[in-house]
């Protein structure tokens, strides 16, 4: 369903993604792992077209110049230079790091925002879909985002981007932070969504552990460049994966 080929960026002569082929096909979730600077939230700005926005703005205060090169089909559409709110409604939706909630802005002004490219009925049932698949959220509503823990806050966000009606899903370092109590409820929910709906979801981390078990697909950035890929059995039996993410050998 999407499909990157080839996909390179350079901020300047700054290589941030080399050659990076990924793909997600109908309701799969795909893995993104990748130390720090490995290229993460890059290739989550180049499949949103948030880049473009970026290059844009660059552009305007005369600063950096980035380079997007490669083919990026939805679809089987060519996206490449879709602009990214097109994308947004295409069903492209982004739950971008460090959540960017409005944070004087309550839990339900936060979702309603979300909801602002759906339809009435569709954004009521999103609505009663984030409470249920969220239930922490219910006795929340009135209060300011900002105010929120973390995890209750990457709860917002995603109930946020599940408003939109994505038929995609970017969770970027949706985990960043948070205990791994918390960990492991978001990491259910985000199964949960692939169970109850036919969204598919690629999601980045910095650490693969938590996120594994629940991937049916993933792809190890260093650099920049995807070094290993598979699916989940075969990472699980790659002896490198084992040492260098999971800590065993
Ligand atoms: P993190 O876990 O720190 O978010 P990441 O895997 O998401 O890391 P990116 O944010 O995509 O990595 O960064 C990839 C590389 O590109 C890094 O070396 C980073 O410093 C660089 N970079 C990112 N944004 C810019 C920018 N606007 N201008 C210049 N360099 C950038």
């Amino acid at each position: 369903m999407l499909e990157a080929t080839d996909l390179m960026v350079f901020y300047e002569n700054m290589l941030a993604l080399n050659n990076i082929s990924i793909s997600c096909r109908d309701n799969q979730i795909v893995g993104v792992f990748g130390a720090n600077s490995a290229g993460k939230s890059t290739l989550m700005y180049s499949l949103s077209g948030i880049m473009l926005d970026i290059r844009k703005k660059e552009k305007m205060a005369g600063g950096e110049r980035i380079t997007l090169t490669g083919q990026l089909t939805f679809q089987g559409k060519d996206i490449m230079d879709m602009k990214p709110s097109d994308r947004a409604r295409a069903g492209i939706v982004l739950c971008p790091e460090r959540r960017r909630l409005f944070k004087e802005s309550s839990v339900m002004e936060n979702l309603r925002i979300g909801g602002y490219l759906a339809t009435k009925a569709q954004a009521r049932e999103s609505l009663d879909y984030v409470m249920t698949l969220f239930p922490a959220l219910q006795k929340m509503t009135k209060r300011l985002a900002g105010f929120l823990s973390g995890g209750e806050q990457q709860m917002v966000a995603i109930g946020r981007a599940l408003m939109a009606q994505p038929k995609i899903l970017l969770l970027d370092e949706p985990l960043m932070g948070l205990s791994p109590l918390m960990q492991a409820t978001l990491i259910r929910a985000v199964k949960k969504i692939q169970e109850q709906s036919d969204i598919s979801i690629i999601v980045s981390e910095q650490y693969a552990r938590p996120v594994f078990p629940i991937v049916d697909y993933a792809y190890i950035l260093e650099n920049g460049a995807a070094v290993m890929e598979g699916t989940r059995e075969e990472l699980m039996d790659n002896p490198d994966v084992k040492s260098a993410y999971f800590g065993m050998s």
